[in-house]
């Protein structure tokens, strides 16, 4: 598996395998990367000729005062995960190859999907999904890929990025990749490691209220209210754990339902300790599977 650091080696790589007509599967990421990328990039390879990775913590979709600073950086084991899941480049960019010049704080030009992004986690985080959708944009521009391949497990980056290729006409195919969890049903997320062995059972408290809720459901609620009550019963219940929303949505325009259907989707958001936040999410029919 080669390493690559520039867009120009990226490009001249994705170039030649698209002259011989190669399927090419693409995985973003921030690194950290664990079980669930690992998931994705094991589909890439199973799918697609060729499998690209890309490692870049994106500063622009950080706001002030969260934890782009301390964000987990582990290249070394990363490029081995890489390797070892079927990847066949890893692009490794820094932040002036992106960017154009060390310490930028944004681009002049940003993607934004105004009714999507200031809704859930863009509550909290008000310029996180411009921040996504404009580096995804970009780096989607560099490698050209046929597929590209995004965890369920952030749902509403998942719904954004497929809705801007859509109405952007993005030649690519955006694919969601099921959650991957610990045996305990933990998401499995770069920030766990944050997570102090004391803090863990309040971190399963998310997990916990998605259960409660699609086992309500399946037993026949379908009030959206009730539903709600389900999925935040457990975060109430915790010491140490701060929701920040759990909601009943429309799958595609993640609106809040007040009529629950099998594929409505329950999401939620919890700080855990005063110091990690968590999302998680399931379809209500589905469960967390
Ligand atoms: P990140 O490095 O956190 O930006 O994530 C990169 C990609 O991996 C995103 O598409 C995530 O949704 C996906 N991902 C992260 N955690 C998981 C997980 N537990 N299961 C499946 N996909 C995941």
């Amino acid at each position: 598996m080669d390493v690559v650091r520039s867009k120009e080696e990226l490009r001249a790589a994705s170039k030649a395998w698209r002259r011989a007509g190669d399927r090419i599967g693409f995985i973003p990421t921030m690194g950290a990367l664990h079980e669930g990328h690992a998931s994705l990039i094991r589909r890439s390879h199973s799918e697609c000729a060729r499998t690209v990775v890309s490692v870049f913590v994106n500063p622009t979709q950080f706001g002030q005062g969260e934890d782009y600073a301390s964000y987990p950086r582990t290249l070394d084991a990363d490029r081995a995960l890489c390797e070892g899941a079927g990847a066949d480049l890893l692009f490794a960019p820094d932040v002036e190859e992106m960017y154009g010049r060390a310490g930028a704080i944004e681009p002049s030009t940003l993607v934004r999907l105004e009714s999507l992004e200031g809704i859930l986690c863009g509550r909290s985080r008000p310029d996180h999904f411009r921040g996504v959708l404009t580096v995804v944009t970009k780096l989607l521009h560099i490698v050209q890929p046929t597929d590209a391949y995004f965890g369920r497990k952030d749902y509403q980056q998942f719904i954004l990025v497929r809705r801007m290729s859509q109405d952007l006409d993005f030649p690519v195919r955006v694919q969601g990749c099921a959650t991957v969890r610990e045996p305990d049903g933990l998401a499995m997320s770069s920030r766990n490691r944050h997570l102090a062995p004391e803090d863990r059972a309040k971190a399963l408290t998310l997990v916990e209220g998605l259960r409660a809720a699609s086992a309500a459901f399946r037993s026949g609620v379908r009030n959206a209210q009730e539903l709600v009550a389900q999925l935040r019963g457990p975060m109430g219940k915790s010491r140490n754990v701060e929701p920040e929303y759990a909601q009943i949505v429309h799958p595609e325009t993640l609106q809040p339902v007040s009529v629950a259907e099998a594929v409505t989707v329950a999401l939620v958001a919890a700080r855990i300790a005063g110091k990690v936040r968590l999302i998680d999410n399931a379809t209500v029919g589905e469960g967390v599977v």
